[in-house]
């Protein structure tokens, strides 16, 4: 058989039409379509094969990026399936929400040549998608089982990677958290028209069914505290990400109708779920029909603008204190929001809330930017005289978040975290100063990416394996 008869036979799994015939070119082309989309056909086949793969070495992963597109050229999608799932535990839900225009996409070869970038992103959303269609996604199906244990604190993306790689070892594995649902700020954060929470809440259900245990609405510190999860597993992850909103202290903080961003977002998402949420129904935590301000620049600040728009607000302006090219937020991002009506108001920093009772209006000041500080970028200095005032009945505070105090709640003093109060880990094992006890995430890095928590799980993962394994050696030496 031909090579090219042997590739009719791959895509479309059954005997080639005869050779010569007006049939065979118009059955290779339906088989063709039947598996790959026109658009994904296109997108995949863009790739130039530069062999110098930017995309790859720009994507936290390492996603064999050129490859899994070559395979999809060539309708080869289950082949590039295996190869996209290799490297990542969630490529549908990194391809959905990666800032990729600061990461693969942003940083592929004919994007900077100006042809515009082959859309990586939506590839492997798609890719992903189609195999989760066609069930080539399972469950893991573990070979040999171990009887060690790992207890997971945090079902957020570096919990759940860093669960599935263990579990796939044949390790025991239970996460603990806090909340109702899995998925960390995948289900509660990052709102649905970004991310389908049903996206989510399928990788959990496998995740279930590939024999890991979910422990819900536990929390660390509250029902057990570490040292009670240390003696129970032989060894703990700690990936409890970060919650502690930043503050603006500024006069009139305490009126009605001035949220953090992440009560507002729960709110929002929790309802798309389906849940009661009184706050929201009552009208409180419901941009609906309202003069909305977000404080912020970053991509939580994009999702509260974002999701004020879908809500029905009155207006939306969003307040940021630097400029349009000093936004900490995917540019792609922003532009969406302008798009959908957002108006940004740069170059402000709010100075007091007014009202009685609620927040009726901001006094805001304007900004001007002065010679870089510390960190490299210019440093915000108000300019005297020039505040004014911002109608609004209510005020999003996205300004970012800290680490909670992790000694403290887990009431673990000896817990060493760094003076920005993430958890302090060896750069090598991942491994905290607590002998078995591993840190990876934003409880790691800070306020971060999907994408690196992922890789983050997944190499603490590899870390306690070893760990484990050492372990298992000594222990049947000991014996
Ligand atoms: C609004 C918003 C939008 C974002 N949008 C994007 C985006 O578009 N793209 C992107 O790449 N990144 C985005 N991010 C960042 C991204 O969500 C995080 O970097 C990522 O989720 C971090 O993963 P994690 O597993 O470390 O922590 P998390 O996802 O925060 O998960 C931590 C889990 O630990 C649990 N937990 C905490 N404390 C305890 C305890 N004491 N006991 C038990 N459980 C506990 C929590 O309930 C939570 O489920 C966004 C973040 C926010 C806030
Ligand atoms: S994981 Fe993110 S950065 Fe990596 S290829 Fe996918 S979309 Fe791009």
């Amino acid at each position: 058989m031909t090579d090219k008869m042997l590739k009719f036979v791959k895509i479309g799994q059954q005997t080639p039409p005869k050779r010569g015939t007006e049939v065979r070119k118009k059955d290779f082309n339906e088989i063709y379509d039947e598996f790959i989309g026109d658009k994904a056909k296109e997108q995949s086949s863009r790739c130039s094969q530069c062999g110098v793969p930017f995309c790859q070495v720009h994507c936290p992963l390492s996603n064999n990026i050129p490859d899994w597109l070559k395979l999809t050229a060539e309708g080869r999608l289950k082949e590039a399936y295996e190869l996209s799932q290799s490297t990542n535990n969630m490529p549908e839900v990194c391809g959905r929400i990666c800032p990729q225009d600061r990461l693969c996409e942003g940083n592929c070869v004919i994007e900077q040549s100006g042809h515009g970038t082959v859309t990586i992103g939506s590839m492997e959303k798609y890719i992903t998608d189609n195999a989760w269609e066609r069930g080539w996604v399972k469950p893991i199906d573990v070979i040999n089982e171990k009887d060690q244990s790992v207890g997971i604190i945090g079902a957020g993306p570096a919990g759940l990677a860093a669960a599935e790689q263990l579990r796939k070892n044949g390790y025991k594995i239970t996460v603990y958290d806090r909340y109702d649902r899995a998925g960390g700020l995948l289900i509660y954060g990052i709102p649905n028209f970004k991310l389908e929470k049903e996206v989510v809440e399928r990788r959990t259900r496998l995740l279930k069914d590939g024999g890991i245990e979910f422990v819900q609405n536990f929390e660390v510190g509250k029902d057990a505290t570490l040292d009670q999860l240390r003696k129970k597993h032989d060894a703990i992850l700690i990936a409890t990400g970060v919650y502690k909103a930043r503050e603006v202290e500024l006069p009139g903080n305490d009126l009605n109708n001035i949220f953090p961003a992440m009560d507002f977002l729960t709110a929002s998402n929790k309802k798309g779920l389906g849940d009661k949420v009184e706050m929201f129904d009552k009208g409180i935590l419901n941009a609906e029909g309202k003069d909305v301000v977000v404080i912020g620049g970053g991509d939580t600040a994009m999702d509260c603008v974002r999701t004020s728009i879908r809500q029905k607000a009155k207006s939306v302006k969003c307040l940021y204190r630097r400029d349009k090219e000093n936004m900490p937020g995917s540019a792609r991002e922003v532009a969406n929001a302008e798009e959908e009506g957002v108006k940004f108001v740069w170059l402000t920093s709010p100075k007091e809330f007014k009202g009685t009772n609620k927040v009726e209006r901001l006094i805001v000041d304007q900004i001007k930017l002065g010679e870089p500080d510390e960190s490299g970028r210019r440093r915000p200095e108000v300019q005297q005289g020039s505040d004014y005032e911002v109608k609004a009945d209510m005020v999003i505070k996205a300004l970012g978040f800290d680490p909670e105090d992790l000694p403290k709640l887990f009431d673990s003093k000896e817990l060493q975290i760094t003076k920005w109060g993430t958890i302090k880990t060896d750069f090598d094992t991942m491994e905290t100063n607590l002998k078995g006890v591993f840190a990876a995430g934003d409880i790691v890095r800070g306020a971060s990416l999907v994408v690196w928590a992922i890789k983050d799980g997944r190499d603490a993962a590899l870390a306690i394996k070893t760990h484990l394994e050492n372990n298992e050696i000594k222990t049947s030496k000991v014996a």
